[in-house]
């Protein structure tokens, strides 16, 4: 059974890093297609206005507290999350593992060139992962069809998709029923980090919840998207006011 916590109509599982990888084990002992799925605030925020991502998230089969203000919500809605569970954080514990447990992993997502770089740094930082393919996240229709067929002919058991909030969650979820894979995370960012073209925000800023401030000093051009946060809090506490 899965302890689930609603914020504003997004179910996240009420998991811990460590229990959010354990499961995604055990998906990949299953034998149907899993899907992992991060939202931060601000994708919540999204989903409110948008009922087909909001449907997308509600069908994950993990879906967890990506952002420190989901943590933060969880608190005032009275069933407090025990951590922050980051989709970069679980994909990199996985990854710690992989060359140990065998399993594959095809990388799908960010400017070309960017899987390949990952794929490179990761096959030096941690001998013996096999890392299946890689396709930048930059295609059409025509494409998106030869890329489905490519994955499915590697099979690989793990996919990473990282084409950015929403796009990659829809992606996931409108070609769940066409992918031969065990388990699909919807992680975003995260290839431009392992590529080394992002960095992660230092310990200081994701121990303290200050990821947020960290990557608004980065790419202050983001502030608009960022509103969605203080908005985000404002609303879960005036929904929980309403509730009361
Ligand atoms: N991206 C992609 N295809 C797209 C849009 C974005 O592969 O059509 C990639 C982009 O290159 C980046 C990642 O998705 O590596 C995350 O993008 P963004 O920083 O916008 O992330 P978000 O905060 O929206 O998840």
């Amino acid at each position: 059974m899965r302890e689930m916590l609603d914020v504003l109509g997004v179910n996240i599982d009420m998991v811990t890093l460590e229990q959010a990888e354990q499961k995604i084990w055990a998906f990949l002992k299953g034998e149907k297609l899993r899907m992992v799925f991060t939202p931060n605030s601000e994708m919540i925020m999204l989903a409110r206005k948008d009922g087909a991502l909001k449907q997308v998230l509600n069908g994950g089969d993990l879906v967890i507290a990506e952002g420190i203000g989901v943590v933060y919500a969880s608190g005032i809605l009275g069933k407090p999350l025990a951590e922050r569970v980051a989709g970069f954080d679980t994909a990199k514990r996985m990854i710690t593992k992989l060359p140990e447990k065998g399993y594959t992993l095809f990388l799908l997502g960010g400017a070309p060139g960017v899987a390949e770089t990952a794929k490179e740094n990761l096959e030096k930082q941690y001998p013996g992962i096999r890392i299946a393919g890689t396709q930048d996240g930059y295609f059409d229709e025509q494409k998106e069809q030869q890329i489905i067929a490519d994955v499915n002919r590697i099979k690989p058991d793990i996919l990473f998709v990282c084409l950015g909030m929403s796009k990659q969650e829809k992606w996931i979820y409108n070609n769940r029923d066409k992918l031969n894979v065990k388990v699909c995370m919807g992680i975003g960012g995260s290839l431009d980090v392992f590529a080394g073209k992002a960095r992660r925000a230092p310990d200081f800023y994701c121990k303290y919840g200050l990821e947020w401030f960290y990557r608004l000093m980065k790419e202050p051009w983001r502030y608009k998207r960022m509103m969605a946060l203080p908005k985000f809090a404002l609303t879960v506490i005036w929904e929980k006011i309403k509730g009361d």
